[in-house]
């Protein structure tokens, strides 16, 4: 159970017995002002307990205990591929970050002549995204009359992701267990009718359960994962069973809220969220406390947008996603082509390289370190200004490397032309486009 900021006070030096401890009581060496502000922090989840080196062990134990994680971090693994989903701690993305984004599956059925196949498209799938790469993370199996090990067999190998076995019959969910060996799996679903049974298989098979109550009933589906768990299964998933828009949001998020501001343990584990096939439904649960997803059929098309959308819930919003500052080269330039300068914000790099890529236009890119910042940004934060240009063309040894001293700088900072000019004599400071869209015509039209 979580601790209150007082409670967790009750537990710091400033309120120990100890005087060899008490003495270090509001030193600041955790970087607060007070033990109590340090407290507050820890209570919000804003700071680590390590930061405080004077916590006597008895009460270390207790504060860690209350900071495990309300919802339990559960790993499905294949062929050396891992997904982690959980670990969350809090409500809104904005609130600190959000660790673990949801694993996306699509089904699958043992009736379906071309599962593999599926199976294989959807291990092939991936798509570059500012520098990342965006693919889809497993398979579930559906038993539905058919051969369902066959099938599990069969998908497992075309595919080697991690698999969620879809059988509320446990002989056909020992049968897929078997086929599946060596893949850690998520097998659905432990209902109030077989729930002894299967959880007897997750234990012997080392799998991680998602629970299902007859309906939607959080008071159920609280006591079937206790049941589960006083049974020996520790890798517990939700399914609420709801699968539509409105009671899927309400009730992931009243389950998301009992676990991370109420402290209710029973239901501390990801939710298992049935997309169907509605494109939008998946976005929700995207945004709204889904762990993991299941897709009725697999397109480019509907994946894609979802991947990217994933991809920006799941960012550290304290933490620009960056690109590695240096020089890049697009189209093979030769030392005559032009040189511009850009920021490192993956999102301005990428816009940048990619209008030159597809213009075919030949360059060198020189990618200035100003800590994640979009151009304007940086410069108004000090971080893109005339001397740190000025620096990365120095560092990176491009009045040796081209055979020009030609530099072109975005629009939006022509201000710094003088500035430049003064940080690089002997070079001829261009300004550029204030749009990356404008600068292949820029190029054309500028550059000879
Ligand atoms: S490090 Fe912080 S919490 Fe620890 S004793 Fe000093 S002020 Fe208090």
């Amino acid at each position: 159970m979580a601790l209150s900021g007082i409670q967790i006070y009750k537990l710091l030096p400033a309120s120990s017995k100890n005087p060899e401890v008490k003495k270090h009581a509001n030193c600041k060496e955790c970087g607060f002002p007070t033990c109590l502000a340090f407290a507050m922090k820890l209570a919000q989840k804003q700071a680590e307990l390590a930061q405080c080196p004077y916590v006597e062990e008895e009460s270390k134990a207790q504060l860690e205990a209350s900071a495990a994680p309300p919802i339990r971090l559960i790993t499905l693994s294949a062929d050396g591929r891992k997904l982690e989903v959980g670990n969350e701690t809090v409500m809104f993305r904005h609130e600190k970050t959000f660790f673990h984004p949801p694993g996306l599956f699509v089904r699958v059925k043992d009736t379906q002549p071309d599962a593999a196949e599926v199976a294989k498209a959807v291990a092939g799938y991936a798509v570059e995204y500012v520098g990342m790469d965006l693919t889809l993370d497993g398979i579930a199996v559906e038993a539905d009359g058919g051969d369902f090990a066959a099938t599990v067999a069969a998908v497992k190998a075309a595919s080697s992701l991690p698999l969620i076995l879809l059988t509320e019959d446990p002989a056909a969910a020992e049968a897929g267990l078997k086929a599946a060996a060596g893949v850690r799996v998520l097998l659905w679903a432990a209902t109030p009718d077989n729930w002894q049974a299967m959880a007897g298989l997750a234990k012997q098979y080392n799998a991680a359960l998602a629970v299902r109550p007859a309906e939607t009933d959080l008071n159920a589906l609280a006591g079937l994962a206790e049941q589960v768990k006083n049974a020996g299964v520790e890798d517990i998933v939700l399914d609420p069973a709801c699968r539509d828009f409105r009671t899927s949001l309400q009730t992931f998020t009243q389950l998301r809220r009992l676990a991370l501001k109420h402290g209710e343990r029973r239901v501390g584990y990801p939710i298992l969220a049935f997309a169907g096939n509605d494109p939008l439904l998946a976005g929700q649960h995207i945004a709204k406390y889904g762990g993991f997803i299941i897709l009725d059929s697999f397109s480019p098309a509907t994946v894609y947008p979802l991947l990217v959308l994933r991809a920006n819930i799941f960012t550290d919003p304290q933490k620009p996603i960056q690109v590695q500052p240096g020089v890049y080269e697009i189209n093979n330039p030769k030392p005559s082509d032009p040189l511009m300068v850009t920021t490192n914000f993956s999102i301005t790099y990428f816009s940048v390289a990619n209008e030159l890529e597809s213009s075919g236009l030949p360059g060198w890119l020189l990618v200035a370190d100003a800590e994640g910042m979009s151009v304007l940004t940086a410069w108004a934060a000090g971080k893109f200004d005339a001397e740190r240009i000025a620096k990365a063309v120095n560092n990176n040894g491009l009045a040796e490397k081209l055979a020009h001293k030609r530099l072109i700088i975005p629009g939006h900072v022509a201000v710094l032309m003088g500035e430049l000019e003064e940080e690089l004599p002997g070079w001829e400071i261009n300004v550029g486009p204030r749009e990356a869209v404008d600068l292949p015509n820029y190029l054309k039209m500028q550059w000879g």
